[in-house]
């Protein structure tokens, strides 16, 4: 994790927020390179899940909603962690990350708590477990009063839910159908950790897939092998670093009636990635009854009325983000010299390519160089101009950052217009054509 924490940091991929302030626990922000994956990755999933689906919606609701909507939904009483407190240092815990489970259930807690100390101090002083609300409240208007609280969202589900039945009528869409989404949503984490693993600001991608309940077995399936097909296919996972996590009833959040996670080899240690749950009628249910609209679908074909099901897909861009990094981070030795290498998928990586003359100070390279780069760059956009310290010096620098492969114009392009390319994972080099570097990278 320090490795990549620091490669995050010293390359402009992820950086403290408020870093000169001393930062602010649970919240990062993402630097020039950073930003890049991330975009990709955002792309990639709405691509598969919108684009390529005739029943996937999209929408982007607003972070701040009528707080009746939370209390609907149920996380105003129960989106909770369970917490200890120290008694002698006044540090708090997760209690079911301290007694080393999945249960959140207290009573289980208290038990496997009993004779634990404290990881802060060391002392046996902590109290007994209690549940925490993890939304992040705000106000909304000039007066700051009980009238006029409100929630930063803790999920992106809630104005899917909200919207079912606008997205219903304005698309004359029928069931099955998806609606996807994907924004910031805040969760006040007792301790958060493990970098961007756990924030209090994250960036979640969620579909909820509406759905008849007696296809609810058939639509979980599909949506879980959704799930490990992107992984694997579109940001080419290994998968010996995922694995199914199957919740147990206590584990579960308090919509959820199945939960399949993937859990992803996290440099901490296999941990979820990606959530996909059967919420049965849960939320629809709770907001007809506190909305008092009717919520209910009318198939034309069996003239039946009912509340659908909803089968969720749900997961972290950051999370993800960090998973992508995790297993592309390679070592290697290379005659005896350390080299770091980020073996992204090429469609991820923040350049395509990096364009180098041979000697910074040679006019004839460097502008022969520059007519190569504008080529590149015009077709691409995604490309970097690198011409600082020597060329191995360069391709290390543009190995650590994933940059899968660097063209370098010599003296033989004055000659032959051809460059060398150097492929990021292999270290080989080849002689090509200019004109034929386009179809090469693409
Ligand atoms: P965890 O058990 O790790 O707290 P969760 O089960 O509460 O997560 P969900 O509510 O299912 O998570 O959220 C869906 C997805 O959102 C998760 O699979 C994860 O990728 C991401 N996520 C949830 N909480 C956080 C967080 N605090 N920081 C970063 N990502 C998060």
């Amino acid at each position: 994790m320090e490795d990549i924490v620091s490669l995050c940091k010293r390359r402009g991929f992820v950086f403290q927020a408020s870093e000169i302030y001393g930062g602010l626990a649970g919240f990062w922000d993402y630097g020039p390179l950073g930003v890049e994956i991330v975009n990709r990755i955002k792309a990639e999933w709405w691509k598969a899940m919108v684009s390529e689906n005739d029943n996937i919606y999209g929408v982007d609701g607003a972070i701040i909603q009528n707080p009746k909507l939370w209390e609907a939904s149920g996380h105003v009483a129960g989106f909770t962690d369970p917490l200890v407190d120290c008694k002698n240092c006044g540090a708090r815990h997760r209690a079911d990350h301290l007694a080393g489970t999945d249960s959140t259930d207290l009573a289980e807690l208290k038990v496997l708590l009993k004779d634990k100390v404290c990881p802060t101090c060391g002392k046996k002083s902590l109290t007994e477990p209690r549940t925490y609300n993890m939304m992040m409240k705000t106000w909304v208007g000039p007066i700051e009063d009980d009238s006029s609280v409100a929630y930063l969202r803790p999920e992106t589900a809630g104005s899917i839910f909200t919207n079912y039945e606008n997205v219903r009528e304005t698309m004359r869409a029928k069931l099955p159908f998806g609606v996807a989404q994907i924004g910031k949503a805040f969760r006040n984490e007792i301790s958060p950790r493990d970098f961007i693993f756990r924030v209090r600001e994250l960036e979640q991608m969620e579909m909820q897939y509406f759905i008849h309940p007696e296809n609810q077995d058939q639509a979980y399936e599909e949506w879980r092998e959704f799930a490990w097909k992107f992984l694997t296919e579109r940001l080419g996972i290994d998968k010996q670093n995922l694995q199914w996590h199957e919740h147990a009833e206590n584990e579960r959040a308090h919509y959820a009636a199945a939960a399949h996670d993937i859990y992803f080899n996290f440099p901490q240690g296999f941990k979820e990635l990606w959530g996909t749950h059967n919420r049965t009628d849960y939320d629809l249910s709770n907001h007809q009854r506190v909305s008092g609209k009717d919520l209910q679908y009318f198939d034309d074909a069996t003239r039946e009325r009912f509340l659908p099901y909803v089968i969720e897909s749900s997961v972290g861009v950051g999370r993800m983000f960090l998973a992508v990094m995790t297993d592309a981070y390679h070592e290697e030795d290379i005659n005896g010299d350390k080299r770091v290498v980020l073996k992204l998928k090429p469609e991820l990586a923040p350049y395509r390519v990096a364009v180098s003359p041979l000697l910074k100070n040679k006019p004839e390279l460097a502008q022969k160089a520059q007519e190569v780069y504008n080529i590149l760059k015009n077709k691409f956009g995604n490309v970097v101009w690198d011409d600082n310290g020597n060329i191995g010096k360069r391709y290390r620098r543009q190995d650590e950052i994933g940059t899968p492969y660097c063209v370098v114009i010599d003296f033989d392009t004055l000659e032959d217009d051809t460059v060398t390319i150097r492929n990021r994972d292999t270290t080989k080099q080849e002689r090509i054509k200019i004109t034929d570097l386009e179809a090469k990278l693409c």
